[in-house]
């Protein structure tokens, strides 16, 4: 008998649940990526993150040639290539991992249906979360809105171990004769590559993620606590890229931090915990959205569904250029723009600027982030936006407004991040950096920087737009109490 192991969105070998359940049938296996379209020619779908994600294919092809055999590449409909799979091999047994996002569902139900109906059995595992939706609920059996009860019952449950390395692979033996597409990259798709030597394969693939993941708990684990928002500082552990592709695996994530913890002392203790906690606001957003699915466009909060958004392109274009005048705002996004990549305390200012400030509604800037983020998770970004947008659950409060001058001021002290992405600014004295348009006009010509020239005017007055962001929230609020 064959087995047939569908990677997705789990590109590994090492702690692989699918991998591992079908190894254990002691079958040849097949491992298949397949190429959708819907992914590939999606203009939702940046260059960076698509660029990314074939990269990391990529390792994961080089790995299994070294292993003698190679990841097969097909291009079409999962049903459709999975099943022509099976039949020009005889397969029998289909293995792939669990993902909880709406249309992941839709496509791996389909996917058991046909093949099941074919007379291949179809075997899905718990692989992206420790505690997938469903395992953490409500005495009364209902999901978790709100994060602290949730993340009290998580840490009481038991995790399961990493899954041992086959000492031996049994790959198909026919594998390298086996019709496959070439590993894909951006080029074939008419897009183009990303710039820059940190834009080398070796960043994305799972070597590279495991050695982040030891660089991080080597040091930057111990005073995560103290630094994870301060984006100057690059403190955290920058590894939502591997636990989103898959190149790294939650259970040895949690597990090298439970080693590291069992030996830590004092505020190390409380830094490496304040770590676990992201980990766990990642599997809280993965249930949020797999009970609430149409959280993916619609507020979870129904009285914010109908706030008055003015909507006004040319604030949204000069928000996502990282022209708005306000300098935290405007590196963080030529941050994202250039790297693919945005700070966590960044993305939160970010987010509540372009729909408080602006006034712009939540779901372009999610499309936004969507598109330019490598470490794009549906389930995060969704919970990130609307956490910031004060629509979703357990969301900051509307009438609880970031300051872009004073969150600046707070996590950029010394100014170091702005000035690395915007180095127009870097000549503006400490005092100015995140109001530029307060430098007298003899500091404008010392430091080389004409506001409204070099750089532009703030696009709007903070005070105002915080004014009116409070009055439309509350407007929707009474307009849907009415209705009610
Ligand atoms: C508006 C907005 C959009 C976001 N979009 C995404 C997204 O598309 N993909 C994504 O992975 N994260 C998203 N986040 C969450 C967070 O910003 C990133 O996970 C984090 O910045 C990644 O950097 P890191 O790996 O260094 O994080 P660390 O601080 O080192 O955290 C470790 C891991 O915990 C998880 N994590 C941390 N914070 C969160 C969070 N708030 N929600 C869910 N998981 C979290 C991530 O997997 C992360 O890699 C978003 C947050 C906001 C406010």
């Amino acid at each position: 008998m064959t087995a047939i192991v569908w990677f997705r969105r789990d590109l590994r070998l090492h702690d692989h649940a699918a991998l591992h359940a079908a190894m254990l049938t002691g079958d040849p296996i097949i491992p298949v990526y397949i190429v959708e379209d819907s992914l590939c020619l999606s203009a939702a779908v940046g260059d960076k993150r698509l660029h990314a994600h074939f990269s990391a294919i990529a390792a994961l092809d080089d790995a299994l040639v070294q292993l003698g055999g190679r990841l097969l590449i097909r291009r079409g409909e999962p049903q459709q290539v999975l099943c022509q799979l099976a039949q020009e091999t005889g397969a029998e047994k289909l293995f792939f991992n669990r993902d909880y996002t709406p249309d992941a569902r839709k496509r791996d139900e389909l996917v058991s249906e046909v093949l099941s109906r074919h007379g291949v059995f179809v075997h899905a595992c718990k692989d992206l979360v420790l505690h997938e939706p469903g395992e953490i609920m409500t005495k009364q059996r209902t999901p978790y809105a709100v994060f602290t009860p949730y993340r009290r019952v998580w840490q009481t449950l038991p995790k399961d171990r990493p899954f041992p390395q086959p000492t031996e692979w049994i790959l198909f033996d026919r594998l390298k004769e086996l019709p496959s597409e070439p590993v894909p990259t951006v080029e074939a798709f008419g897009r183009n590559r990303p710039m820059g030597t940190e834009w080398e394969m070796e960043q994305f693939g799972e070597r590279a993620a495991r050695k982040r993941l030891q660089q991080f708990l080597d040091r930057d684990i111990y005073t995560y606590k103290e630094k994870r928002d301060m984006p100057g500082v690059n403190a955290t552990s920058r590894l939502s890229f591997a636990l989103n592709a898959g190149t790294l695996s939650i259970r040895t994530v949690y597990h090298r931090v439970q080693e590291v913890l069992a030996s830590a002392r004092g505020e190390q203790v409380t830094s490496i915990e304040a770590f676990l906690t992201e980990l766990i606001w990642r599997e809280f957003y993965q249930q949020v959205l797999y009970f609430h699915p149409h959280t993916t466009n619609h507020a979870y909060l129904p009285q914010f569904e109908e706030v008055a958004w003015e909507n006004k392109k040319d604030l949204f274009v000069r928000w996502c250029q990282g022209e708005t005048g306000y300098p935290i705002v405007d590196a963080a996004m030529k941050q994202l723009n250039e790297t693919g990549w945005m700070h966590n305390r960044l993305r939160m200012i970010t987010a509540s600027f372009l729909t408080k400030d602006l006034l712009v509604d939540w779901r372009w800037g999610m499309a936004y982030f969507a598109q330019q983020l490598i470490d794009f998770d549906e389930a995060a970004n969704i919970g990130g936006w609307q956490w910031s947008a004060s629509t979703g659950t357990d969301a900051q409060p509307y009438f609880r407004i970031f300051n872009p001058v004073t969150q600046g001021e707070k996590f950029d002290r010394d100014g170091v991040f702005v000035k690395k992405y915007l180095p127009v600014l870097r000549e503006v004295p400490l005092q100015y950096i995140h109001k530029p348009w307060d430098m007298p006009e003899h500091i404008q010509e010392q430091a080389g920087c004409k506001i409204g020239f070099d750089y532009p005017l703030p696009c709007v007055d903070h005070a105002q737009r915080r004014k009116l962001a409070m009055a439309l929230f509350q407007e929707a609020k009474d307009r849907h109490a009415k209705t009610e």
